[in-house]
């Protein structure tokens, strides 16, 4: 296995630096200087052995991925069922900050993944103050990642001047009944919460945990409940990607999970996580080198879930 995955790895890093194309997000700023060319890939599996080439140490704003993470606190706290009927389970099939994610479903967002969603969830964890409320969602991603995460002041002072349009998000959810907090208070966290930075051993280790049934393979310590992960892994499935979510499943046949930093997570249940991370992205927010990297990883290793064994 250690000698397949030495070898796909490689295969991988060297299909993801002949995908060309993509640019930074420049719709936050801190994002647009971040060195376009940087490019690393990280397998973590489910007895802890770690594999890396490339920039696997350059620490990157975490960014959507977040939202699974939170994702799973709130089920911890209100199951699979109560992330349905609060959030929704569905796929949007539209941009990731769409506003018709709260329109054409009578206010619930649709799904956990997309922004509507995600401030949603937010707002369903528990705490009397922002602060509290961070201190929860700031230990579940450090728990995934098996060491203490960290904001980057730099990344939200930049996101929270700039997020007129998630504001504007979390008070079409007020005004639908579906910001179960304080909006202004929502938004302000999940901005938070896309604004730490992992590099790519951390969101392997975090899929990894994932993989390994919600016990993260590094620390050994069960981090969520062993039901909730198949939910979880669905909801990516549907909507980790976005407009481009069918296109990733149909080549693929992973869950993943991208972010606007240009992480992206891939999990094979019950035998590892890829992360990729490489900053310019295709129209639909994904990154381009990320997702050509995982994709032959997975034509190496085989892992799509759809395929008969
Ligand atoms: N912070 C970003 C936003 O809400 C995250 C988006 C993303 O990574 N797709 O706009």
């Amino acid at each position: 296995m250690s000698l397949d995955i030495n070898a796909s790895i490689k295969a991988a890093y060297e299909a993801g630096l002949k995908a060309s194309g993509g640019k930074n997000a420049d719709y936050i700023p801190f994002l647009a200087k971040v060195p376009s060319d940087l490019f690393g890939i990280c397998i973590v599996t489910v007895d802890g052995q770690c594999f890396k080439v490339g920039d696997t140490d350059y620490q990157f704003a975490l960014e959507s991925i977040s939202k699974v993470f939170t994702l799973a606190l709130v089920m911890e706290n209100i199951g699979p069922e109560g992330v349905r009927e609060k959030l929704g389970d569905s796929p949007t099939g539209m941009p990731f900050n769409s506003v018709e994610a709260i329109e054409l479903n009578q206010g619930k967002p649709l799904s956990p993944l997309v922004n509507a969603g995600a401030i949603a969830a937010v707002s369903l964890v528990p705490g009397d103050s922002a602060d509290e409320c961070w201190a929860k969602i700031l230990d579940m991603q450090s728990q995934f990642a098996g060491r203490s995460i960290a904001l980057s002041d730099e990344v939200n002072v930049s996101e929270q001047t700039t997020n007129f349009h998630n504001r504007a998000i979390a008070w079409l959810l007020y005004s639908a009944g579906t910001a179960y907090s304080d909006p202004m208070r929502a938004v302000e966290v999940y901005t938070r919460q896309c604004s730490t930075l992992v590099d790519a051993v951390d969101l392997a280790t975090m899929g990894a945990t994932l993989a390994n049934g919600g016990v993260n393979p590094i620390t050994k310590k069960r981090v969520i409940q062993e039901g909730n992960v198949a939910p979880i892994l669905a909801e990516m499935m549907m909507e980790g990607l976005y407009t481009s979510s069918g296109d990733w499943a149909f080549t693929t046949g992973l869950p993943g999970k991208s972010g606007v930093g240009g992480g992206l997570m891939a999990v094979i249940p019950g035998k590892l996580a890829i992360a990729a991370f490489s900053p310019p992205l295709d129209d639909a927010g994904n990154s381009v080198r990320a997702q050509a990297a995982i994709a032959e990883a997975e034509r190496h290793l085989g892992g799509n879930i759809f395929r008969p064994k």
